[in-house]
């Protein structure tokens, strides 16, 4: 790649005092609107008409949602000095040029000379485009497609085949530049550098940053779209915005950004979502469970003294619901009373035969179940158990990719409800329309949790439980910690037949777990 194809992102974070005077001269604007792209001339400064000045001042307005005048008011100067990202390209200057992207999809990358915690939220960083697109990433050492460094000053770059030449720009020490990037060539051989400041207030580790610091996992984040040739949007939600939030934690993909690099690479092949349900049906059913007598007629459920997992765990008012494979249980919190087991497509009338058990579900604030299987969501009234007008829904009407995989759904506190999918990305879902209001990983949502959860309940106590493999993780989501791990193996149950006294020893279980997780705090 050659010099001219560097495009530095400069994240300029200057003091207020400091922009005003750099931006109320007249040069200072010019230099800003031209370095950021509003202004499209190279002529010298003094040659730039005060109708170009005012034009390139409206274009910088209307980008930014500001109001449109002209001219260089309080609200645009404030604006010009937030902390942001600045690409040299300009914001409409490239209609009809397809943006540039890596020719293939497994890329590589290194955080050179880095510590232990930068290298997990380096991967953190591309964990979150993975998790939202065909792309896959691993570390490479030797021959990186995306390399990653502090650099300070005047400096180098990094790649070999610039012989030693000089990044063309420099990196200035605490605030104004934070850090830049170069976007790929579209060459499989090339390299994409992204240089960090060295001198700036770094908060590096997984967790919320203190005032006066940058997060390292935002900045990355934002650097390496530009790394896969991802521009900025004008959504102020998505990471791809060019200025920094105030609240920099916790770190989002916007529904923008997961356009925009699913329009580059795609989205991974695997379970598809665009077949329809075998008996796609929106009809609402009325079944009580009191009606159900149908299921008499099932065959004989699995034997639960076999079972090792559950796919689902859902607590409502004193009630647990278990269910496995095609059948559920429903025990009374009060009298441990085991319910005789249903098949679900008896009791739960409106899901095709075809399915063969829920992959999630959870309950809404409003006290509707909401039930996630086979790619298809389906909002279900409880306890009447009908299907809401307008369900089911596919996945990716929800957000999800069409890959998702969904390992659990829960609504963990103020409504705020997420389903974690291909075993570490989280999707946030607003509850008012159900669409998807971000993309997390699982670590930045729930530190402690390991990926790939099993199942995720809400239990009595308010606390959060992810069940992974055999082991159990009591989350206390208003001080964000995991507060309690041990072993949950229906093994520890006993495997003692009736079978229906299992579920008595599961429901002990649980609530053995929940006094251990309180007494732990
Ligand atoms: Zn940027
Ligand atoms: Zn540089």
């Amino acid at each position: 790649m050659s010099r001219s194809a560097v495009v530095a992102l400069l994240l300029i974070a200057f003091p207020l005092a400091s922009a005003y005077d750099a931006y109320r001269s007249r040069d200072g604007v010019v230099d800003f609107l031209r370095h950021y792209g509003y202004l499209d001339s190279t002529a010298d400064r003094s040659l730039i008409t005060n109708d170009e000045l005012r034009q390139a001042i409206s274009l910088f307005q209307e980008y930014y949602h500001l109001p449109v005048d002209g001219t260089l008011n309080n609200v645009t100067l404030r604006y010009m000095a937030r902390p942001r990202c600045g690409v040299t390209n300009a914001p409409n200057h490239r209609l009809g040029i397809a943006p540039l992207r890596w020719p293939g999809l497994n890329l590589t990358w290194n955080f050179q000379l880095a510590d232990r915690t930068t290298l997990r939220t380096t991967e953190t960083a591309f964990a979150l485009w993975a998790a939202n697109s065909s792309l896959t990433f691993s570390r490479d050492t030797n021959k990186p497609d995306i390399i990653i460094a502090f650099r300070e000053g005047r400096h180098t770059m990094l790649d070999r085949r610039y012989d030693g030449a000089v990044c063309p720009n420099d990196l200035d020490g605490p605030g104004k530049v934070l850090a830049h990037a170069t976007l790929p060539s579209g060459a499989r051989e090339d390299v994409s550098e992204v240089h960090v400041d060295h001198r700036e207030a770094w908060h590096v580790a997984l967790t919320p940053n203190p005032q006066n610091s940058y997060h390292l996992l935002r900045m990355l984040v934002h650097e390496i779209g530009h790394s896969l040739g991802l521009s900025h949007t004008t959504d102020e939600n998505s990471l791809m915005y060019a200025y920094s939030p105030a609240v920099e934690w916790p770190v989002v993909l916007g529904m923008e950004d997961v356009l925009a690099v699913r329009n580059l690479y795609g989205v991974a092949e695997g379970e598809s979502s665009t077949a329809a349900p075998a008996e796609p049906t929106v009809v609402q059913r009325t079944t009580t469970p009191a009606s159900t007598t149908a299921t008499a007629a099932s065959p004989e459920p699995p034997d639960p003294c076999t079972w090792r997992h559950v796919d689902t765990l859902l607590v409502l008012g004193k009630r647990l619901f278990v269910t496995r494979g095609r059948y559920a249980w429903s025990i009374d919190l009060g009298g441990k009373i085991v319910d005789r087991p249903f098949v679900l497509g008896d009791y739960v009338r409106f899901l095709p035969q075809t399915v063969t058990r829920l992959s999630a579900a959870y309950q809404t604030v409003k006290g509707d179940l909401v039930l996630f299987a086979d790619g298809w969501v389906y909002m279900v009234s409880y306890p009447t158990l009908e299907l809401r007008a307008s369900w089911p829904r596919r996945n990716t009407d929800l957000g999800l990719p069409p890959n998702a995989v969904i390992n659990a759904a829960l609504n963990a506190h103020k409504g705020r409800t997420y389903v974690i999918y291909n075993d570490y990305a989280v999707l946030e879902m607003d509850e008012c329309n159900m669409t998807a209001r971000g993309y997390h990983m699982l670590q930045t949502v729930f530190p402690g949790i390991p990926s790939a959860v099993r199942t995720a309940y809400r239990y009595t106590d308010g606390h959060l439980y992810f069940v992974h493999r055999d082991r159990f993780f009591a989350y206390n989501k208003f001080i964000e910690t995991v507060t309690r791990s041990g072993k949950f193996d229906l093994d520890v149950i006993g495997v003692t037949c009736p079978r229906e006294d299992i579920l008595r020893k599961l429901w002990d279980l649980l609530t053995r777990l929940a006094r251990s997780s309180i007494a732990f705090d």
